[in-house]
């Protein structure tokens, strides 16, 4: 599934398209998570201003409307000269036009159909009104952290997954924050001392910007608009190890669910207290 890095990463291979004019609009497959607005082409003659991303939303600025795009569990974008074969699932193309008439083709690809394209509303949406805070921002530190674990008997990892405590710390990202700063996933959120807090708050920030300056990648077949793979799979010490010998010390890792996903660990490195 993508992950933030990879929504970030995805935006970012986006912006070659700023500046440009939407010139065609065709929608393949209009049944996505929720329908495709039936008046999409009303962005013919729009240029795109802007692009934002916000957990794992993109938001697409043009110059009267504006796009809430989520990737969902397979989707991904794809720039092209527009010569190229549409692919199965290729379900919404956009088509650009640059100043010197040059033609480029931005193609929604989602074999599982859970991605969204809707319109936002003077430029939100009701889907983002609970969101907590961006993970890099000033605003994700220990003492906002300390506030929402404070007396909480929820798993930690299920704690720092909620949307509504911080955005984007996905499995991968929360697996491997909880492995390197030796905090068992399933510890009561309120136990997790003031140090390891810290800690933690630290380490999801780093591994976030370790995962988006490699590129991403939580999916084998993960690519960008550019169709260049991420290389942070490559660089993981728990998530999808289970029953490898740990980094650390050896001793097998295991997979406990929680919140009905994996969460691989060390029994060693991080004990249950
Ligand atoms: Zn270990």
């Amino acid at each position: 599934m993508p992950e933030l890095p990879e929504v970030e990463t995805t935006k970012t291979s986006l912006a070659p398209l700023i500046g440009q004019t939407i010139t065609q609009v065709q929608v393949r497959q209009s049944s996505l998570r929720w329908p495709v607005p039936d008046d999409l082409s009303t962005l013919v003659g729009q240029k795109l201003r802007k692009l934002e991303r916000r957990a794992k939303y993109i938001l697409a600025h043009f110059d009267q409307d504006a796009l809430l795009l989520h990737l969902g569990m397979s989707g991904s974008f794809s720039i092209c000269t527009g010569s190229e074969q549409l692919r199965k699932h290729d379900h919404v193309v956009l088509q650009f036009t640059d100043e010197n008439n040059h033609i480029s083709e931005l193609r929604y690809h989602d074999p599982r159909r859970f991605g969204c394209m809707l319109w936002l509303e003077n430029g939100t949406h009701i889907l983002l009104s609970k969101l907590g805070p961006e993970p890099l921002d000033d605003a994700f530190d220990a003492c906002y952290l300390t506030s929402k674990l404070n007396g909480k008997n929820t798993a930690i990892k299920v704690a720092i997954m909620d949307n509504a405590v911080v955005v984007g710390v996905g499995n991968i990202y929360a697996t491997e924050s909880l492995f390197n700063t030796a905090i068992h996933p399933a510890r009561p959120a309120g136990s997790i001392t003031q140090p390891e807090i810290e800690k933690l708050v630290l380490e999801i920030k780093r591994i976030l910007k370790q995962a988006i300056d490699l590129g991403g990648s939580t999916l084998r077949d993960y690519s960008n608009a550019m169709g260049e793979n991420g290389y942070f799979q490559q660089t993981l010490m728990a998530y999808g190890r289970t029953g490898e010998k740990c980094v650390n010390c050896d001793t097998p890792l295991e997979n406990l669910k929680l919140g009905q996903r994996a969460s691989v660990f060390c029994p060693q490195c991080q004990p249950l207290k």
